[in-house]
This record gives structure tokens, sequence and C-alpha cells, in this order.
């Protein structure tokens, strides 16, 4: 577990505080920041599911719709032990100011059910996930909030999302999710889009700061749909990956890790990460942080970077897989460094950026070469990347709150024009 300081790991408080940094900066009108400090809706289920033993057990779920300003909520839903509503309620603020950030119609949602995907049967994920879509189908739906994957839950489960909801409201209704598989309305392209979005930020800061790829030394923390994409996309383009961790611990070899057979031991072989037999030192999953790399990568899950730990960070760009990996109090520290980061809400929004493309060609009923959905991902982040950059050295801000910044003003022109209803 990460050490940090009291409240520190609250991700709704640490969200909170880049808002509040952003907003004071941005100088938003008493009345804007209200509005948007707080989420449209909130709302918990109680979902019963018949396990495969008979036994009656009931979840807890959560949908948290944050903002619709400038489209329809945009979030994806969580299967976790830890999942809590402060959690859900950041999440989905994240998801505002990311789909702002890069620009695309969406506000922000996220959802979740406190379970362990991995001690549920499939019989059991299925029926978890068809009660919570229909406890929530009301609120679901393509013109009102768009559900995606996140950790725990994945192609499968937006397939069951996509069937629940279809049974609801009596058609097929592809543009309901997006992560879906290809056969149901998925997009080319959904599955790596996070990894690979993270690889193009990387690629901008890495020109940027006068960097060469082939001596560039990445760590990976986590090993799961981005990290493990944006490792394999990386390690195709000529990064070295010299460190890598998932749940069970790390990996170290200054040599570089050979991505495509680990990808293999640990999703073909079903093995585990640290036992890769291609060489390496193994570390905890946390300590893998430490060693020194030229861009860190925490792709696994919040609050890894903290108060605590933020000096011993060893690295010339942080670029953030995961959503809030680096807490606020972490922030200064990081920045005393001269760390450059690529935040979050920036970093991992390759992912949104796919899943609006998937929605949109749903709408349409028309699908791209997956040639042309990479394209128009580089198109978004790149310009993004440059927006964010240039705005930071404009204004003296650091990255992250160049991100909140833009974003928090183009959702509060959003709301001005709009106006306010009643
Ligand atoms: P995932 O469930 O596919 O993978 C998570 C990975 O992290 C696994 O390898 C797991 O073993 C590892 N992990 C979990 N806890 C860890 C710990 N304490 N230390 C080290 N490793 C740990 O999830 P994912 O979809 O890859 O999401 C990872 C992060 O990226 C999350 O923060 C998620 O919100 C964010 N994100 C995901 C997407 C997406 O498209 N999937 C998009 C944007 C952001």
């Amino acid at each position: 577990m990460p050490t940090a300081v009291h409240g520190e790991l609250n991700v709704y408080e640490s969200a909170e505080a880049r808002f509040e940094i952003a907003a004071q900066k941005l100088g938003l009108e008493e009345g804007v920041y209200r509005y948007m400090k707080y989420p449209e809706r909130e709302i918990t289920v109680y979902i019963p599911v018949a396990m495969d033993s008979g036994r009656l057990e009931v979840f807890t779920g959560y949908r948290v719709l944050h903002s619709t300003v400038r489209g329809p909520g945009k979030g994806g839903i969580r299967f976790a032990p830890d999942v809590s509503l402060d959690e859900v309620r950041a999440l989905a603020a994240w998801m505002t100011w990311k789909c702002a950030v890069v620009n695309i119609p969406f506000g922000g949602a996220k959802g979740g059910v406190i379970c362990d995907p991995t001690k549920l049967s499939k019989a059991e994920l299925e029926r978890v996930t068809r009660r919570y879509t229909a406890a929530l189908s009301d609120w679901f739906g393509p013109e009102r909030d768009i559900p995606a994957p996140d950790i725990g839950t994945n192609e499968q489960t937006m397939a069951w999302v996509m069937d629940t909801y279809s049974m609801h409201v009596h058609q097929a209704t592809t543009a309901v999710v997006t992560g879906k598989p290809l056969e149901l309305g998925g997009s080319q392209g959904r599955k790596e889009a996070t990894g690979r979005g993270l690889m193009i930020c990387c690629n901008k800061a890495i020109e940027k700061l006068k960097m060469k790829r082939e001596s560039c030394r990445v760590i990976i923390q986590g090993f799961g749909n981005v990290g493990s994409q944006a490792g394999l996309l990386m390690h195709a383009a000529g990064y070295k990956i010299i460190g890598a961790a998932d749940i069970h611990g790390g990996l170290y070899n200054e040599k570089g890790i050979d991505i495509p057979k680990l990808y293999d031991w640990v999703y073909t072989q079903k093995k585990p990460l640290p036992e890769f037999p291609g060489g390496g030192e193994k570390t905890t999953a946390q300590e893998i942080l430490f060693r020194p790399c030229d861009i860190l990568m925490p792709a696994a899950t919040e609050n890894q970077i903290t108060a605590q730990n933020a000096h011993r960070v060893d690295c010339r760009i942080l670029c953030e897989g995961a959503n809030g990996p680096t807490t606020s109090h972490a922030d200064p520290i990081i920045e005393k460094k001269g760390i450059f980061i690529i935040p979050d809400i920036l970093a991992n929004a390759g992912g949104v950026t796919v899943s609006y493309f998937e929605w949109v060609q749903d709408r349409q009923g028309f699908f791209w070469r997956e040639s042309e959905v990479n394209e128009r991902l580089q198109d978004v982040m790149e310009n993004s990347f440059d927006q964010v950059v240039r705005y930071a050295e404009a204004h003296s801000v650091n990255n992250r709150i160049a991100a909140y910044i833009m974003a928090i003003d183009r959702v509060a022109r959003a709301l001005k024009l709009r106006g306010f209803y009643a």
C-alpha cells in the first residue's frame, strides 16, 4: 500500500484540489464555479444477484453523472472491491475535464460496482452486469450517458450492457456503450487506443525535450489494457522498456524487456508477470516506480505517487496512464524536481477519443479502417498536447494545471452559451 499523509488518498479531494487551483487561476465566477464543482446526479443501486451456489448476494453499484454541458455523459464502469462513491465521483469529474481537454463533445460520468471480478464466475459477472444495467437503463442511452470498460470490465462486459439495454428499449442500440467487440459495432483500434495515445504524448514530449527514442528507458506500472498496449506499441516503436509491473509484482531489466514475449507470458500462458523467464530483477509492484528511467508511466491505479514517496521518483517525463496515479499532495514535489508531466486527463485521453469515434461510427452505421482511426487519434492527441504545453508556457503553470484550466474554460464557455434553465 502506498504511504500518504492524512486524507491524501481520497481521490475526490485530489481531483477537487486541482479544480480549485485551476478555477482560481481562471478567475471563474462564483456561480459557475459552484455549478461545475458538483456532479449533476449520483445514483446508488443495490443489485440482488443469484450466485452459482444458489445464495443471494446484494452488490452495491454507483453511477455518477458529473456533467452533460458539452454532450452526453461518458465514462467507464469499474468492477473492484474498493470502489467507493468518492472514487466514482472523482473519476466522473476527470472524464468531464478529459473530454474537454481533447475537445470531444461529451460530458463526464463514471460507474462502479463493489465486487471482486477475479472471484466471480463468468455467469455471476454476467448477472451483476445485467442487473446493474437494468437498474440504470432509464439513465443510460446514446444521447444520455454512455459507459465503457475500466478496471475489472472488458469487451464482454460491454456486450452484456449493450444487450441488456437493447432488450429494455426494444431495439438494438450499439451506441449505448463503447469498447464493444468489433462484431457488435466496436471500433478498430479501440483496444490499443489508450496505449497509443500515451505513446503519441511521449513522442511529442521527447521531441520537445530533445531526447532520443532509442536511448529512452521506460518503466510501466500496470500491465492491463492500458499498460500492456502502451508497452507493446512503444517496444515496437523503439523505446527500451526496462521495467514492468502488475498487481503481483514488478520486473526490472536494464537491458530491456522483450514486451511481446512478456505479453504472451501473462496473457497466453497466464503466468505471473514477475516470474517471466526473460531475465530481470524482481521488485514489488510499487518499488518499480522509483527505479531510474527517462519515462515513468504509472498505468495501474490511483494514489501511487504520494507526498511520502514522490521524492524517490527518478525520471525525466511522468506520463500518467492511470487516472489519478499522482496525489495532489505529490504535485509540488514532482514539479520541484523539474519532471515534465503529461497529466492523466491528457495522457490517457486516447481511450475516450476512440470511444467517441466508435459512437460516431455506430450512429452513422459506417465503419472506418484502422489506419483512419489511428490517424484521427494522432491528430487529436498531438493538437491537444500542443495546446496544453503552449498554455502552460504562456501562463507559467505546470502542464496539469494548464490542462485543467483549458478544460474548465471550455465547459464554462459552453455553460454560459447554453444559459441557466429556469
Ligand atoms: P486493467 O484492469 O486492464 O489493468 C490494471 C493493471 O494494473 C493490471 O495489470 C493489474 O494487475 C495492475 N495493478 C492493479 N493494482 C496495482 C498495483 N497496486 N500495483 C501495480 N499494478 C497494479 O485496467 P486498465 O483498463 O488497464 O486501466 C488502468 C488505469 O487506466 C485505470 O486507472 C483506468 O481508470 C485508466 N484508464 C483506462 C482506460 C482504458 O481504456 N481502459 C482509459 C483511460 C484511463
